[in-house]
């Protein structure tokens, strides 16, 4: 048995009127007594909510009686007063459940009612609040979840979908993966721990540009290069350079292609100023490793 909110309220579960309902509190849809009613703003009629819903979600534009297009109004009061002061038997009477309840009290006690039944989302079959718990632990149409594997199959199936051989491989592969993510954060760690290296500790007196000097040859580091590893050997041994080096250098505008490092610099030239090469002479670190494609 589901809730009034499903199947509507049926006129014999009223306790208090002797004789038949007034049809006006009556659904024209599903003859029950009107539940969450509202009403078409034309004819005045009265539907349970889920009534003309379900009537609508059937392609149906008009009123159920005609009215076209069908305009929904909010129940009327002369409806709601008399709907209120019925006095209704809890839907789960037939489970056991004695509540007699004031019609605007029905739905907060039915979502709680002790009698209410509980389905196996399993098999399906309902049961009280007492029964349900031990039914789903046994259920063979459950799951079950190892708790070594964490595997989830069918509890029917168990013998054959976790066998105890594919519960040991599994939690082997588990752990397996679980070593390769740590090994994998150490590796970062190390990455991050060499890329600090790069620089000179600060006890080492600053470059003139104020950036952070490399450790090796103490020049400007907070810059890098982004060109290719030809142009970078090139630039790398420019002490070397003749006259047309030093036009292919400003003519292709080679000194745009550094970058400067976006981790904490502290280099306040300007960008391209640092590296004009005067005579062999860059402010920049030209070490190998200065460079990211
Ligand atoms: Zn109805
Ligand atoms: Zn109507
Ligand atoms: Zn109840
Ligand atoms: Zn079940
Ligand atoms: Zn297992
Ligand atoms: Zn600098
Ligand atoms: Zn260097």
């Amino acid at each position: 048995m589901t809730s009034t909110n499903d199947v509507g309220l049926e006129s014999d579960r009223v306790q208090n009127q002797s004789g038949t309902i007034s049809e006006d509190l009556c659904c024209s849809i599903c003859q029950n007594i009107l539940w969450k009613p509202v009403a078409c703003r034309t004819c005045e009629t009265h539907f349970c909510s889920a009534c003309i819903q379900k009537w609508l979600s059937n392609a149906n534009s008009t009123c159920p009686l005609g009215c076209n297009p069908y305009s929904e109004r909010t129940c009327s009061k002369f409806v709601n007063t008399p709907l209120s002061r019925l006095q209704v038997a809890c839907i789960y009477e037939s489970n056991g459940c004695r509540e007699i309840l004031p019609y605007e009290a029905v739905e907060k006690h039915e979502t709680q009612c002790e009698y209410r039944l509980h389905q196996c989302p399993g098999c399906r079959s309902s049961f009280s609040k007492n029964e349900i718990e031990t039914h789903i632990s046994h259920c063979e149409l459950n799951d079950f979840t190892c708790a070594d594997c964490k595997i989830v199959c069918k509890r029917r199936d168990v013998s054959q979908s976790h066998t105890e051989m594919i519960c040991v491989r599994e939690q082997f592969r588990q752990y397996r993966c679980q070593s390769e993510e740590t090994i994998k954060q150490l590796r970062e760690e190390l990455k991050k721990l060499r890329e600090k290296q790069q620089f000179a500790t600060p006890s080492y007196e600053r470059v003139p540009c104020g950036g952070r000097p490399c450790i090796k040859c103490s020049k400007c580091r907070d810059w890098y290069f982004t060109g290719n590893a030809e142009t970078w050997q090139w630039i790398r041994y420019c002490e070397n350079w003749t006259k047309e080096d030093y036009n292919r250098w400003h003519g292709d505008r080679v000194y745009d292609r550094f970058k400067r490092r976006t981790d904490g610099g502290t280099c306040h030239t300007a960008a391209t100023a640092g590296f004009t090469a005067n005579h062999g002479v860059t402010t920049v670190c030209l070490c190998e490793n200065n460079i990211i494609a």
